[in-house]
């Protein structure tokens, strides 16, 4: 048996601005007041690619990292302390609770048994998630008497918002709960917002903010438009050029028509990709300043575009998807969270910060 030769560099890659990280990792721990800014880290810090993601902000001053997964630790405890690394699902058996002891890694307790779980495996530094509207992880108010509770060393309380990025009475009754919260329950740190949470004000901050989206780019509220920079820029190489007749027909379907003489490229992008079908006839490229629209339906690996602006263009360029967040969700139809998660595992996100 030979080894396997390294693979080719990939024909997509993940443009990464580590630069604008850092600025809007800066800009939020700004916002936050007297408040210090932690960051979500999960699903691979939203499609970013952890690692990188996680020297930058450690790089910036950040000090607290949010996974959803104990899978997804390994890759952090290289960069950062482990104690610096919360896992928001909690240790749901004995494997999760063997793994945070050995690790060092601190689980948010969510649920009575999770506490039970990891008072019986003899406790120790954790955090503790307490539902006060959202109705998805954490403890409920009632529950907090609970004798299970009593003696567990919590480092951060935290609750969730449900509705930050709207104007709506929910996040006043859920700020209020979790005053409530915060006068039950003793902690070292309190934590209530995300990225949209923050630009709620500082009633919202408490000490610990945890933004995820606007690190990225996201622009979760308009107060904090002026602040955030696109980090993630995907980027795709073009396969193929060809010329087209007029009434010559384009991809799965032919749901384009060439209207003239044209010259279209083929780009190594699709569905597969979580560039979706949404984007058929709709996407925007980039190629030297210059835009390249999509034609026709998005296939699972490949992508056709107009290339009439662009007649230097050649096989084996590197063209930039328009992804400016809170514009493409607009055009798409899809979340700024989906757009930056979407983006699939043929993406190389090699860097070198
Ligand atoms: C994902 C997540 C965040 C970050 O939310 P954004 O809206 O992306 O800023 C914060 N806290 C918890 C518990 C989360 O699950």
């Amino acid at each position: 048996m030979t080894d396997a030769p390294p693979p080719p560099p990939s024909p997509l890659r993940l443009r990464f601005d580590a630069d604008a990280l850092r600025t809007n990792w800066r800009a939020l721990d700004a916002l936050s007041g007297q408040a210090k800014a932690g960051a979500a880290v999960k699903a691979d810090a939203y499609g970013i690619g952890a690692v990188r993601a996680v020297r930058t902000l450690a790089d910036a001053g950040c000090r607290t990292f949010f996974v959803a997964h104990w899978g997804e630790v390994a890759d952090l405890l290289p960069l950062v302390q482990p104690e610096q690394i919360a896992v928001l699902h909690g240790p749901m058996n004995d494997a999760d609770v063997a793994f945070a002891k050995a690790s060092g890694v601190r689980p948010v307790i969510n649920t009575l048994s999770q506490a039970r779980r990891w008072r019986e495996a003899g406790g120790a530094a954790c955090h503790l998630m307490v539902d006060t509207g959202i109705n998805r992880l954490g403890l409920g108010i009632a529950e907090l008497g609970d004798p299970v509770l009593g003696d567990l060393d919590i480092d951060i309380c935290m609750s969730h918002l449900a509705s930050a990025d709207e104007d709506v009475a929910q996040n006043d009754v859920q700020r209020a709960r979790f005053q409530s919260v915060r006068e039950q329950v003793g902690a070292r740190r309190y934590s209530l917002a995300n990225s949209a949470g923050i630009a709620l004000g500082a009633a919202y901050h408490a000490d610990l903010t945890r933004p995820g989206l606007a690190l990225y780019g996201g622009i979760a509220r308009p107060e904090l438009a002026g602040c955030i920079a696109q980090v993630a820029f995907p980027e795709v190489a073009l396969i193929q050029v060809r010329d087209l007749r007029e009434g010559d027909l384009i991809g799965y379907n032919a749901t384009f028509t060439a209207q003239q003489a044209m010259r279209v490229g083929v780009l190594a992008i699709g569905y597969a990709d979580g560039y979706l079908r949404c984007w058929s006839g709709k996407g925007r490229f980039d190629w030297r300043g210059h835009e390249v629209p999509v034609v026709g339906r998005v296939s699972m690996d490949l992508t056709i575009v107009d290339l009439s602006n662009v007649p230097e263009c050649r096989e084996g360029d590197w063209l930039t998807a328009r992804y400016n967040l809170p514009q493409a969700a607009r055009e798409s139809g899809l979340s700024q969270y989906e757009l930056l998660t979407l983006m699939g595992r043929r993406f190389s996100r090699f860097h070198t910060i």
